[in-house]
C-alpha cells in the first residue's frame, strides 16, 4: 500500500514533467497545425526548445514542491520569493500574467500588492491557467487533509492569480487529486468533489458535469482556466493508458504544454509511476528531482501533521 501510494506520487510529478515537455513543441499550435507538422504527435521532439526540456508549469511546480519540503508546510511569502528567484535567473518562458505579477515583484512589492495592482488593471480577464498548471504539489503533501487541500490550493493560487475561477479550478483539481492518490476510482473521486466543493462557481461545475459528454473536438484548450481543467479532466476520464491520454491532450494543440502538465499529473498519480512511457520520461532531465521531491512529500505527507 505503502509502495504503491509512492509510485502514485512519483506518477504524479513525473506525469507533469513529461507532459509539459511532450507538449512543449505544439504549444500555441491550433489542431490543424499540429496535425499538418506531425500526423499525430507521439514522440518528445525539439520545439522552440530542445526535445525534453520542459517550461514554466514544471519549474513552478517544482517550486511549490521545493518550498513544502522545505518548510514542511505550505507558506506563501516563501513560495512567492521561490518564484521570484526562479523569475531572475530568466527563464526562457513565463506566463503573460504572472509576468506581470513577478515584475511587480522583481521592483521590491510584496507579492500581495503585486497581484493587487495586476488585479486592478486587468480584472476579469485574469482567470488564466497559471496556477492551475503548478498546484499539484499541495495535492501531494496534504491528501489526507482535504480541509488543507482546499485552502492551500487557495492560498498558493492567490499568490499570483487571485480570480475566483482560478482559485476554484485550483481547489477541484487538488480535491481530485488527493483523492486519486487515496486510491479511489473515477467516479468515487469526481463525485466526493463535487459533492465536497458544491458551492464552486457554477460555471465550472457546469464544465464537470459535461466532462463524460464530451468529445475531442468540444473540449477547451486555451489558457483560460476552465479550459484546462475540462480538458485534463476529460483526458482522465476517456482514458485507461497514461500515453492516450497524453497523445490525445498535446494533439488538441493550444496551451498543450499546460494541457500535458495538468492532465499528466492527474494521470500519473492515477496510474503510478509504471504507466509514464519509459522512453519518454528518459529524454526529460526533470525527472530525477521530480523522483526526489515527490519522495520527499510522501514522507511529509505520511508523517500527518
Ligand atoms: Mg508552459
Amino acid at each position: 500500500m505503502q509502495t504503491e501510494r509512492l509510485r502514485r506520487f512519483q506518477g504524479c510529478l513525473v506525469g507533469l514533467a513529461v507532459g509539459d515537455a511532450l507538449g512543449m513543441p505544439v504549444e500555441g499550435m491550433p489542431r490543424y497545425e499540429v496535425q499538418q507538422r506531425y500526423g499525430v504527435l507521439r514522440e518528445i521532439v525539439d520545439g522552440w526548445l530542445p526535445a525534453g526540456s520542459t517550461t514554466d508549469d514544471t519549474a513552478q511546480a517544482l517550486a511549490l514542491a521545493e518550498s513544502l519540503v522545505q518548510l514542511g508546510r505550505f507558506d506563501a511569502d516563501d513560495f512567492a520569493l521561490k518564484l521570484l528567484a526562479w523569475f531572475r535567473s530568466h527563464p526562457p518562458d513565463v506566463g503573460i500574467h504572472t509576468r506581470r505579477v513577478l515584475e511587480l515583484m522583481d521592483e521590491g512589492r510584496h507579492w500581495r500588492e503585486a497581484t493587487e495592482a495586476v488585479e486592478a488593471q486587468h480584472a476579469p480577464y485574469t482567470a488564466g491557467n497559471g496556477s492551475l498548471m503548478r498546484c499539484a504539489p499541495i495535492a501531494l503533501r496534504y491528501y489526507r487533509d482535504i480541509d488543507a487541500v482546499i485552502g492551500y490550493s487557495h492560498e498558493q493560487s492567490r499568490v499570483t492569480h487571485p480570480h475566483p475561477l482560478a482559485r476554484a479550478a485550483c481547489a477541484f483539481y487538488n480535491v481530485v487529486l488527493a483523492r486519486v492518490l487515496r486510491g479511489d476510482d473515477k467516479e468515487a473521486a469526481i463525485g466526493y468533489t463535487m459533492e465536497v466543493l458544491s458551492h464552486s462557481p457554477a460555471e465550472l461545475l457546469e464544465r464537470v458535469r459535461a466532462v463524460p459528454f464530451k468529445d475531442a473536438e468540444e473540449v477547451g484548450t486555451s489558457g483560460f482556466v476552465l479550459d484546462t481543467l475540462e480538458c485534463a479532466l476529460w483526458a482522465w476520464w476517456h482514458y485507461e493508458s497514461f500515453y492516450d491520454a497524453l497523445v490525445a491532450v498535446v494533439n488538441l494543440g493550444g496551451d498543450a504544454d499546460t494541457n500535458g502538465a495538468v492532465a499528466g499529473a492527474l494521470m500519473g498519480a492515477y496510474l503510478g509511476l509504471e504507466a509514464v512511457p519509459g522512453l519518454w520520461a528518459s529524454r526529460v532531465p526533470d525527472v530525477p528531482r521530480c523522483l526526489e521531491l515527490a519522495e520527499r512529500l510522501f514522507r511529509l505527507a505520511e508523517a500527518g501533521a
